[in-house]
């Protein structure tokens, strides 16, 4: 095979699975969103595993793997984004290679039921029924650990299938800062009662979704390249770079809910929205990680949307439809914004807790890999770890192991991704504000977020997935992943907000 045929082959493999994407893409919306017949569910069903097979089997067919070793042989000969695609489109095929089809059958097989088994343990807090599924889980990773191969450490190889170059070293040294430094302050807030005022009561949906328009033009989500619309648990989900959609989910009783996932889900658009038009024939006009995709969600939810600034902005919004609001002032909404309390329940843990719940679970998992601890004894190792990090301990089952999907659907390696993305995003902006001098706040006070959004654009989205994770962030910060900034970022914020006084002292 040529040079120019193997491009030809793979830029055609591409456009092909675009096609079906797209497919899949607005199946996926209908049924989520739009909404569909129950007795529809099954032809659906059918017609979306036909998609899914025959777009893969296309990948994977014989000439894909000939034309990847061809222009991996003409590597020098290549341009940065015929490089790129031939790095991703090699990597998809030998991992996926790597697994024998029958042992990847069982496997499906195994967390179909153990997803199944996992509602009705959660439901009964019983442990046992869970237990067998965990064993044989874990026993899959490990021996997925050899089939991906791995330099150090085994949980390398699972780390990296989410966060492309994320390692047990880079994760140690990331997870020994927190514990060094956000344990203690959190004990210190908790110490000092860290009061914030709570906002309660029912706040009409009606109302609710008036704040909508405002609060995508304020991030500058370009709604008429997208749309939002509605749903149980909100995702932003991408058609194409011109069609990216984002969802939220409006409660009576808990107000902060839908604008903080409005906000959340329009950093994730805004990422999509802003890839290079170029890179889209080479599959490029991607994010860069999942954890890359999780630093825009959360540098606009909390750097931007639970900054002081923004709070100043939103407080006049409140209180033109919420009588609720009339006698707040900016810092009282600043700190209900910012509530730092330790809580058993990951998805509802705020900002500063957040990444030492997934500290609990990088340590089990790690070690679960590891084989130092064993699947039986999890309830007790995970209300240890609660204990020691956030000073409380489930009480039940629920609120403790079995509270997360991810280890009965098989997911090892997933969590990590969620706390780097987020540490990511505190190093950008720490360069945004310093390197770059943007006045992130004279930003923010002028309900006009181009500066920031644009350094964003240029030294992030537009890259798509040209550059691996930590390359992206050293041309983007001038350095590579570095924890510090996080940590500087929080201790700086929460002391700020609930220790004033040593701070002044
Ligand atoms: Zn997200």
């Amino acid at each position: 095979m040529t040079k120019q045929a193997a491009l030809d082959l793979l830029l055609g493999k591409i456009k092909e699975s675009k096609s079906f994407h797209l497919a899949l893409a607005l199946i996926h919306w209908d049924a989520m969103v739009t909404g569909v017949p129950t007795k529809s569910y099954a032809a659906r069903g059918a017609a979306e595993g036909w998609l899914s097979m025959e777009t893969f089997k296309r990948m994977m067919a014989p000439e894909t793997l000939e034309a990847i070793e061809t222009l991996e042989a003409h590597d020098s000969e290549l341009t940065e984004t015929e490089r790129a695609m031939t790095r991703i489109a090699g990597r998809t095929y030998r991992k996926a290679k790597a697994i024998p089809p029958e042992e990847l059958g069982a496997f499906r097989a195994l967390v179909s039921e153990s997803n199944q088994v996992w509602e009705k343990a959660r439901e009964k807090r019983d442990y046992e029924m869970m237990l067998p599924y965990y064993e044989k889980i874990v026993t899959y990773q490990r021996k997925l650990c050899d089939l991906y191969g791995y330099e150090k450490h085994p949980y390398d190889a699972l780390l990296d299938d989410y966060e492309i170059g994320a390692n047990v070293e880079m994760l140690d040294g990331f997870f020994a800062a927190l514990r060094k430094e956000i344990v203690p302050l959190l004990k210190d807030i908790t110490n000092s009662g860290g009061e914030a005022e709570e906002i309660t009561g029912k706040f009409a949906i009606e109302k609710q979704k008036e704040l909508m328009p405002w609060l995508t033009d304020f991030t500058g989500y370009d709604r008429t390249r997208g749309k939002v619309g509605e749903v149980e648990h909100p995702f932003c989900l991408t058609i194409n770079r011109n069609d990216v959609r984002i969802t939220t989910k409006y409660h009576e009783d808990n107000l902060l809910s839908s604008i903080y996932s409005i906000i959340h889900e329009c950093g994730h658009g805004i990422y999509e929205q802003n890839m290079s038009e170029e890179l889209e024939p080479y599959a490029l006009a991607d994010c860069a990680s999942m954890g890359m995709h999780e630093s825009q969600s959360r540098l606009y939810e909390n750097m931007i949307g639970r900054s002081r600034t923004f709070a100043e902005r939103l407080l006049p919004n409140l209180q033109e439809k919420f009588d609720f609001f009339k006698n707040w002032d900016t810092d009282t909404l600043y700190r209900a914004v910012n509530i730092a309390r330790p809580s058993l329940i990951r998805i509802e843990a705020d900002e500063l807790t957040y990444s030492l719940h997934i500290m609990v679970r990088y340590e089990l998992e790690k070690s679960l890999i590891e084989g130092n601890i064993k699947a039986a004894n999890l309830p007790t190792l995970w209300a240890d770890k609660y204990e020691e990090f956030l000073g409380i301990r489930p009480q039940n089952l629920a609120e403790g192991v079995l509270q997360d999907v991810h280890w009965s659907a098989g997911l090892f390696g997933y969590f990590p991704s969620y706390a780097v993305g987020t540490a990511y995003g505190a190093q950008m902006m720490n360069t945004i504000r310093t390197k770059a001098g943007i006045d992130v706040d004279a930003a923010i006070k002028k309900e006009d977020l181009t500066p920031i959004t644009n350094w964003l654009r240029e030294n992030i989205h537009s890259q798509g997935s040209i550059h691996l994770p930590n390359d992206l962030l050293k041309r983007a910060t001038g350095e590579t992943f570095n924890p510090q900034y996080y940590v500087n970022y929080l201790k700086e914020k929460f002391t700020g907000i609930y220790l004033k006084s040593t701070v002044n002292s």
